[in-house]
């Protein structure tokens, strides 16, 4: 019998008024069970939102660096369950075990780093443009903070929300991934151990279709922050409204290979980005876009590096399963359309069979940009490697999607890793190394149809999730007007006045 896990409402853990269930399986071995989750309603959402709307007063007025405080107690905490979450990362979502602890330690990493943030939040003062006035922002909380979040970071992408959120004074609603609702679940529960207060963190598990408008749209959450589809996003981007909404969503990530570049280094980079966690990051490597001189050397070292990796239990081997057999479908059917398209397999193009949602390492060459294998997002272990003749190629080729994430270039030449620093558009581009590998305390997005231009983390995540007052201080004891009393004013009015005193 599945243990049964309860929404999070108002310091409770309470069932869905559906009276309904599903349940989150292991997608290397499908027939172990995690548990079964609430299958929870708008009517639950509503009441999650009120829970949120009652503790927001008290939160939001506690002083920063004592939400600070909180919440690095609970980077201790994660700390101390780092080994067991990480396993249950791998076990509920697939990936490679030490990813599994990486998704943790990057939890860690945003603890830290919004603790610290208590005691800075910084405004900023300026100058007035009147005598006796000081001027200056300073940063309040939103209100209640909607989150929505998908299953490949199934604790770093919830933790970079929440702490974000709750540091700024927000009390929070969070919805995650049905694929990864255990995972969650963990997270809020070392938010409670560590003293958040009752309310301010609320978790209602479900379908995102049923419960995503009861979110988005209930007129008392002031901020939406999601991460998942470019579907998804343009849908919950139009609910809003005049909400503030951070949006990150999907990528087609390239690495550009000049012929000066390290390429044992190159390789690295590219199974590194293509392959780990499967391919399912938004950051991952799905294009290679290679100079014609040094394609034939570059494939040959690819595939003898493929050839060395097991795929299967993400505890056990090198890489893991696609998260559902819905994934898995998907990758099959791009597989397809690449060869359709007259893209030529180098290796891999099949399901493995076992249980298990796991797909071979499939690498195609000879794409062309304009091919939907080079264009759309697959999110899985397909790899599409493009011929170019030039850097200036390279970069058109490297632009040529809707989306605007990662990338990356591999190249010995200095002129050409800056030029490709300012020409790529994308939010990140990372020099000699491969597409992923964000860092907490750095703004993490993308432009194009990857977002909605916000960034996530680092100071601009204090931004997502705060609002900016100005505040004008007159201390004149006068009433002083902008714009109006110039110098020119004065002037004319000194003016005047001897006239008048010329008159009499
Ligand atoms: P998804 O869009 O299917 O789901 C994301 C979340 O949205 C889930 O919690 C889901 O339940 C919810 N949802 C579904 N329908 C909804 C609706 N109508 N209204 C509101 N919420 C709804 O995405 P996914 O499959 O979970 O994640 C994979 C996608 O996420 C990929 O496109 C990937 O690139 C993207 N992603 C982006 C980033 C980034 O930072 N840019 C990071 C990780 C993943």
């Amino acid at each position: 019998m599945a243990q049964a896990y309860l929404n999070y409402i108002g310091g409770q853990w309470v069932p869905s008024s559906s009276g309904q269930t599903f349940e989150s399986r292991n997608p290397a071995n499908p027939a172990d069970s995690l548990g079964s989750f609430q299958k929870s309603t708008p009517k639950d959402m509503k009441e999650a939102i009120d829970a949120a709307e009652r503790a927001y007063p008290d939160w939001s007025r506690m002083p920063p660096p004592k939400r600070g405080e909180i919440l690095l107690k609970a980077a201790e905490l994660l700390r101390q369950n780092k080994h067991r979450l990480g396993q249950l990362v791998t076990r509920e979502m697939g990936k490679q075990i030490k990813e599994g602890l990486g998704d943790v330690q990057e939890a860690i990493d945003i603890a830290e780093y919004v603790a610290g943030e208590g005691r800075r939040l910084y405004g900023h003062t300026t100058t007035s443009e009147l005598p006796d006035k000081f001027c200056m922002t300073i940063r309040r909380p939103v209100g209640i903070a909607g989150l929505i979040t998908p299953w490949n970071f199934p604790i770093a992408i919830p933790a970079w929300k929440l702490l974000m959120a709750l540091i700024c004074g927000n009390s929070v609603v969070l919805k995650p991934s049905s694929d990864t609702p255990l995972c969650a679940i963990e997270l809020v529960k070392i938010l409670d151990q560590a003293g958040v207060p009752k309310g301010v963190v609320n978790l209602v598990a479900g379908s995102g279709s049923e419960l995503g408008d009861a979110l988005v749209m209930d007129p008392r959450v002031r901020v939406v922050s999601f991460t998942g589809s470019k579907a998804v996003a343009e849908h919950v981007i139009r609910s809003a409204g005049l909400k503030k909404v951070g949006i990150e969503s999907g990528g087609k990530n390239a690495i550009i290979v000049m012929d000066d570049a390290d390429l044992l280094l190159a390789v690295d980079g590219v199974v590194w980005g293509a392959f780990g966690t499967t391919g399912q990051r938004c950051t991952a490597c799905s294009r290679v876009i290679i100079h014609q001189k040094v394609q034939k050397a570059f494939e040959k070292m690819l595939l003898d590096r493929l050839r060395k990796l097991k795929v299967g239990d993400g505890m056990a081997c090198d890489v893991g399963p696609l998260v559902n057999q819905q994934a898995l479908d998907k990758v099959a059917k791009y597989v397809e359309i690449g060869k359709s398209q007259g893209a030529k397999l180098l290796c891999g193009g099949r399901p493995i069979k076992k249980a298990g949602y796991f797909f071979e390492l499939t690498v195609f060459t000879n794409v062309k940009p304009s091919m939907r294998i080079a264009q759309e997002e697959i999110f899985g272990p397909v790899l599409s490697i493009i011929p170019v003749v030039s850097f200036e190629e390279a970069v058109r080729v490297c632009n040529n999607t809707e989306y605007g994430l990662s990338s990356a270039i591999y190249t010995a030449d200095i002129n050409k890793a800056f030029k490709a620093m300012e020409h790529i558009e994308t939010g990140i581009t990372y020099l000699n190394s491969s597409t992923i590998g964000a860092e907490v305390h750095l703004p993490f997005g993308g432009v194009k149809g990857t977002g909605n231009g916000t960034r996530e983390a680092g100071i601009e995540g204090i931004h997502e999730f705060s609002e900016t007052k100005t505040v004008y201080v007159d201390y004149s004891g006068k009433l002083q007007k902008a714009q109006i009393d110039t110098v020119e004013a004065k002037r004319m009015a000194g003016h005047a006045g001897s006239k008048k005193r010329v008159k009499r």
